[in-house]
């Protein structure tokens, strides 16, 4: 998502950004560019020009103009603008202690991804430590309340459904079972309907005066554009939300539904979803965003979705395996795998500082990272675990088994054994490392 956009900004930055002086002229003109990227990426029409209108006014002054380098002084004054666009802050669900209950209510159309989000968050909130209960309240969609059962197993959260009609009656029972199994998180999936209609907003009302949730969650889909800020501000009219979850945030549409959705409802996007899995659910960090928007790279986010696939037990092992020099091919398998858990890389890259929306995901070695883990894939437990006894008989055997040639065996034992050298020195600097990420705000 965003793609588009992004490819925009980094041509209207290009052009003014190298400028040893600039002109009047040339802002009006960068500021006429970004006002038609923002309409073609469907940002509501009053938010465009509310953007546009005060970027102009901070951008023509004196102060701009006449600084030493206008240029940056110009993007900076954008990305402000866009950061608070976005909600300035990010904000975190305001959940109470474990000692006592907090309850989540999800909210949102039918098909909007409410399902797959109480799962995510629930998935998200017991890697926090927390105890969640999972209430399947959707009575409505056929197969939601076995959705929610299934997903409730693939990520060990306990799942409370009954057999009834009443999701007010469910909702009860939930919070009962609560009490007495002591489950601190609450997270309540409720029915949606294809349009917004008042016996639903009944429904909703009443499980939400039956539950009393400290989050009333809108769970909106990305994808539907524009609609997502109206049906963000019925649902806050009719049952009052706290914040937007916005699903499906990965997918190819133009974004404006994200750009519009806190200026116009008031209401913090808290959440974004990146993918059907249970990991695919991020905070919504407004700095974060208006970055990678921008084609300024997030390279705080890339931290922490590479702390996220490696917990801290395995980075610990791998650290110990490095300094006694025990890190052996069979690691690296499983670190080739983890970088594809980590999700496209065209994803990861759009995150890093300089090279968002410069790479065309063609161009990466997605092919090579499939030819190392065949050879991989083709070496004896022996051979992985010490790589030294792979000599030249072994080295046409793993060619031939892999379906590669001898030259790209020795390749891949090359870079292995430079990786391995590279993350010793890496192990050594790491306590400067972990200073750095602290300071950036990733976990300690
Ligand atoms: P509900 O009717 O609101 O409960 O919607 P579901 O949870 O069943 O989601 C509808 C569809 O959207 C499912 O196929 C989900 O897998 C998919 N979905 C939900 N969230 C995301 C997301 O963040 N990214 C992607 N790609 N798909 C999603």
């Amino acid at each position: 998502m965003l793609e588009k956009i992004t490819e925009k900004f980094i041509d209207v930055f290009r052009s003014i950004g190298g400028k040893s002086s600039i002109s009047e002229k040339n802002v009006e003109d960068a500021v006429d560019q970004i006002k038609l990227a923002l309409l073609e990426a469907d940002v509501n029409l009053r938010v465009v020009r509310r953007f546009v209108n005060a970027t102009l006014e901070e951008a023509r002054g004196e102060k701009v103009l006449r600084s030493v380098s206008p240029g940056q002084q110009f993007i900076k004054i954008v990305h402000d603008r866009m950061v608070g666009l976005l909600g300035d802050e990010h904000k975190d669900l305001a959940l109470k202690g474990p000692d006592t209950q907090s309850v989540i209510l999800l909210l949102g159309l039918q098909g909007s991804g409410k399902t797959t989000t109480a799962s995510k968050l629930a998935y998200r909130l017991k890697n926090q430590g927390r105890k969640v209960l999972l209430v399947a309240c959707d009575l409505v969609r056929p197969a939601a309340v076995e959705q929610l059962v299934v997903l409730g197993s693939q990520i060990g959260v306990a799942v409370h459904n009954e057999d009834t009609k009443d999701p007010v009656k469910v909702a009860m029972g939930a919070l009962a079972r609560a009490k007495r199994e002591s489950f601190d998180t609450i997270i309540v999936d409720t029915a949606g309907r294809l349009q917004i209609d008042e016996a639903l907003m009944e429904e909703l009302a009443r499980v939400r005066d039956a539950v009393r949730p400290l989050e009333a969650l809108l769970v909106a889909d990305a994808m539907t554009g524009q609609a997502a800020v109206d049906i963000a501000k019925t649902f806050d009219d009719k049952i009052g939300i706290t914040g937007v979850i916005l699903s499906k945030f990965d997918s190819d549409t133009r974004g404006g539904a994200a750009l519009s959705l806190k200026s116009v409802t008031g209401k913090a996007i808290k959440f974004i979803g990146t993918s059907e899995r249970p990991e695919g659910l991020e905070p919504f960090h407004p700095e974060r965003i208006a970055s990678r928007i921008l084609g300024m790279g997030d390279i705080v986010s890339l931290v922490e979705k590479a702390q996220g696939v490696y917990d801290q037990k395995e980075a610990e092992e791998l650290e110990r395996k490095l300094t006694q020099e025990n890190f052996t091919l069979e690691d690296y398998l499983d670190q080739l795998q983890k970088m594809k858990k980590m999700g496209s890389m065209k994803s990861m890259l759009d995150m890093i500082p300089g090279l968002a929306g410069q790479i065309d995901e063609d161009k990466i070695d997605l092919e090579g990272m499939k030819y190392e883990e065949a050879i991989l894939r083709s070496m004896t437990p022996k051979e992985k675990r010490n790589y030294l006894i792979i000599g030249p008989a072994r080295r046409s055997r793993i060619a031939r088994g892999s379906g590669t040639s001898v030259a790209e065996v020795n390749r891949l034992l090359k870079k292995f054994e430079k990786s391995r050298t590279m993350m010793k020195k890496m192990v050594k600097n790491k306590s400067a490392m972990a200073k750095l990420m602290a300071g950036q705000g990733g976990k300690p």
